[in-house]
């Protein structure tokens, strides 16, 4: 088979190599970050210099940055802090919000996957108890971008806080913490280019925050535990490359829509999700129907191409998308949909590659296409 293609970049997108140059120096090296004598105090300068680079890919102060194991620990933490509020989180939020708060009140969103201001809106004067809001930045599976800075207006209006889960916006879209006015922003490592298991927590001033891990007093009292060096490390160099290459995530736009576009004319049928909205330029969650997404993407790989589905796997059972069936989709055409993400390798071989594959699934196994050729 020739070269395996990689086309889950959402899920997780190769270390760029600028990080695992800066990984490998950092676990060659000893000290721990809190020591006084020389080697813990370059191991701080390896961790204050992710700081700053996390913090410019934001544009946010360095001290706002507070460092986590991943997305997932960074959106808990967040709503960790309100805890003593009313949570509203959108239909759309990662598992890693809307499971976590107990209770937690879901606001819709549109057709196309644009939470519903109006609605929030409702839902906020419902209740004149001190809300958080959670609204994410981009969204994983169809790569819809929200409207966050209205997010924040209404939210203001209401004396709400706002937790805006930025992790697969991040290094696709240029972020502004300070322009955003969101009180919590949060981001992970593993989605532009460093290591998995690394991510942090951007903080307003004066925003309520408690710690999740109490302990030492690192990240100034607000994560305690030794820091992962290497991992922040290589987070930072990564968040310096993403930053520097925003423009070439941008123009993966042309690549994904001339993909689109090649599919739409191979089989008229095919459906894509959020099209009508402000996308990421790397993101394309399409639809075959007739052809369930596990057996599309069970073929794929056969053929060396690795995308996702729409649906999340947990314990041998497939769900179906919540993504999808907060956008209304019906549930037959949301189990045939596929999450196809570019990343900074992605080659317009790997594109040709995948049309041809998907073309030869939907040919063989697709309905609309086997009667179309049984008439012909
Ligand atoms: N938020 C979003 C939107 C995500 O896509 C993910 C990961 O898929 C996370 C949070 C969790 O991040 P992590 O894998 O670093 O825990």
């Amino acid at each position: 088979m020739s070269q395996r293609v990689y086309l889950d970049h959402n899920a997780t997108t190769p270390m760029r190599p600028q990080a695992i140059a800066a990984m490998e120096e950092a676990l060659r090296a000893v000290g721990n970050a809190s020591s006084v004598h020389g080697f813990g105090r370059a191991m701080r300068a390896r961790v204050d210099s992710a700081r700053e680079a996390v913090a410019a890919l934001t544009g946010a102060r360095a001290a706002a940055v507070v460092f986590t194991s991943g997305g997932t620990e960074a959106n808990n933490a967040a709503i960790r802090a309100a805890r003593r509020r009313r949570v509203i989180v959108s239909a759309i939020e990662h598992d890693s919000v809307r499971l976590v708060a107990d209770q937690a009140e879901t606001t819709p969103v549109t057709a196309s996957g644009v939470v519903d201001l109006a609605a929030l809106e409702r839902t906020l004067a419902s209740s004149s108890e001190p809300a958080l809001v959670c609204v994410m930045l981009a969204n994983n599976e169809t790569g819809v971008v929200q409207p966050v800075a209205d997010v924040v207006r209404l939210a203001r209006a209401a004396k709400a806080l706002v937790l805006c889960d930025a992790v697969q916006a991040a290094g696709k879209i240029d972020i502004d913490f300070a322009a955003l006015g969101v009180d919590y922003l949060t981001l992970s490592a593993h989605k532009l280019g460093g290591p998995q298991g690394v991510g942090a927590i951007v903080l307003r001033d004066g925003a309520p925050f408690e710690p999740l891990l109490r302990g030492g007093g690192q990240e100034r009292g607000r994560r305690a535990g030794t820091e992962n060096v290497a991992g922040l490390a290589g987070f930072g160099v990564a968040a310096t490359r993403a930053s520097l290459e925003l423009a070439q995530m941008a123009s993966l736009a042309g690549l994904r829509d001339d993909m689109e576009r090649t599919l739409a004319r191979l089989a008229p049928g095919m459906r894509v999700f959020g099209a009508a909205a402000p996308r990421l330029a790397n993101t394309s969650c399409l639809a075959m129907p007739g052809v369930a997404a596990t057996t599309q993407l069970m073929a794929l790989d056969l053929a060396g191409i690795a995308v996702s589905t729409g649906s999340a796997c947990s314990s041998g059972t497939v769900r179906p998308s919540h993504v999808l069936a907060a956008m209304g989709v019906d549930a037959d055409l949301a189990g045939c949909a596929l999450r196809v993400s570019l990343g900074w390798t992605t080659t317009d071989g790997n594109i040709a590659r995948f049309v041809g594959a998907w073309n030869d699934i939907y040919r063989r196994l697709s309905p609309a296409a086997r009667l179309a050729s049984a008439a012909a």
